[in-house]
């Protein structure tokens, strides 16, 4: 169901430079860098989105199932 909406797998706030990656496990955003837990954050995929392969994680990724 959720495959019919494209994601970007990867954002980064423009204002304090937090970075968070889709995790196709958890369904939602996991933080890779924290940034300011009090910024409105300002997402840098808004329009712009430009795919960004991440050639390790994803020769690194595995077949998920989901039932
Ligand atoms: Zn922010």
């Amino acid at each position: 169901m959720s495959d019919l909406l494209r994601t970007p797998e990867r954002r980064t706030c423009e204002r304090c430079g937090r970075v968070e990656r889709h995790d196709d496990d958890i369904g939602g955003w996991r933080a890779e860098r924290v940034g300011d837990i009090h910024c409105i954050h300002e997402w840098d995929i808004d329009g712009t989105f430009v795919p960004v392969t991440d050639a390790d994680a994803t020769s690194g990724r595995t077949a998920l199932e989901e039932c």
